[in-house]
């Protein structure tokens, strides 16, 4: 389905699927297991490096020499972004958003930001709600006058061609739960600029498989959150020659774990990310994988997945953002 897409090989795949015995005791639920792609392999990881596959991809396809992106201080996708650009020989020029106030100094400095650093990117940084469309073109109009080649990449590789390496990520998914007969009730996820949920629900659909998605809000409200991912999931069926196959109401987005905004810390993230530790030895971060996990749990006690024997969370990493939150956090 992807083969005709250009692809340049950056992740560990297929990142493992495993079952968390500990924590389905704990809850008392349907079984818990964790798709892994907090394991892709680049630079600590994450759900970016499916995306950059496809991204970087097509940037050398057109013979760029140049990386343009966009994202908040302690992104992700831009740590991946700029660990993907060295690894292809690129230079790197990241846009940061200042969109968390009052941000600490181990929040502007360590984490990923402070990984940005180690790789080489060039950093610009620039006031919450700045235009990013109108900022991105003016550095590749600077990059271009230095006879050097950009190619830009959207805040979190959220468009048609990055959301292609979650419509990947939805095949491997099922070919993993078919090969284990494992019967998937739900899978759930943390959601943000839309690219994960876009094309996992296209490449399910796509398969012909009725699994529910549940995309767990990070930043902005329910109407907003899925009529991005609405957007672009049809701009994603389209892309891949499969217009229509997805519907409006395909696509759900609880937004009712942000708190009070992106990236600041609630009391639920803070527990689940505890828990998950001490059951199970596994890091999530603050911003994304935590407050989704605090969703799954408070979702899976309301009696959410009482239908479901088992469910799947989709671990899309950012263990790297700890860091910045260690004089946040609240270890017991
Ligand atoms: C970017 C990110 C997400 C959200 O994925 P989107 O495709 O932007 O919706 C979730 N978790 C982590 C750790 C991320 O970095």
């Amino acid at each position: 389905m992807l083969s005709e897409f250009p692809r340049v090989s950056l992740a560990h795949l297929p990142t493992p699927l495993e079952y968390l015995p500990r924590l389905s005791e704990y809850l008392g639920g349907p079984a818990i297991y964790v798709k892994r792609d907090d394991c892709t392999g680049l630079a600590t990881g994450g759900n970016k490096t499916r995306k950059l596959e496809f991204a970087m991809g097509e940037a050398l396809q057109q013979g760029a020499d140049t990386i343009i992106s966009v994202g908040a201080v302690q992104s992700n996708h831009v740590r991946q972004t700029a660990a993907a650009a060295c690894k292809l020989g690129m230079r790197c020029e990241l846009l940061f958003e200042r969109r968390v106030t009052n941000a600490s100094d181990l929040y502007m400095n360590s984490g990923n930001v402070f990984l940005d650093r180690v790789f080489g990117a060039n950093i610009r940084e620039y006031d919450k709600g700045t235009d990013f469309d109108t900022e991105m073109q003016n550095v590749a109009e600077e990059v271009r006058s230095r006879g050097r080649k950009p190619y830009l990449i959207p805040g979190g590789a959220s468009n048609a061609v990055g959301a292609l390496g979650y419509v990947n990520c939805a095949v491997e998914l099922l070919q993993q739960a078919d090969e284990r007969e494992l019967d998937i009730g739900h899978i759930v996820h943390a959601t943000g600029s839309a690219g994960t949920q876009a094309g996992l629900i296209v490449g399910l659909k796509a398969m012909g498989s009725g699994i529910p998605l549940l995309g767990i809000g990070v930043n902005v409200k329910r109407a907003e959150q899925e009529a991005r991912v609405i957007k672009l999931a049809h701009e994603t069926a389209r892309y891949i020659g499969r217009p229509g196959i997805v519907n409006s109401t395909d696509v759900i987005a609880n937004c009712d774990y942000v708190g009070d905004g992106y990236g600041v810390p609630t009391r639920s993230m803070n527990e689940a990310v505890l828990l998950l530790a001490r059951l199970e030895g596994l890091l999530f971060d603050p911003v994304y994988s935590g407050k989704a996990l605090a969703g799954m749990i408070d979702l899976l006690r309301n009696g959410f997945f009482d239908d479901a024997d088992s469910i799947v969370f989709l671990h899309t990493g950012g263990a790297a953002a700890l860091f910045a939150y260690a004089d946040q956090l609240a270890l017991d």
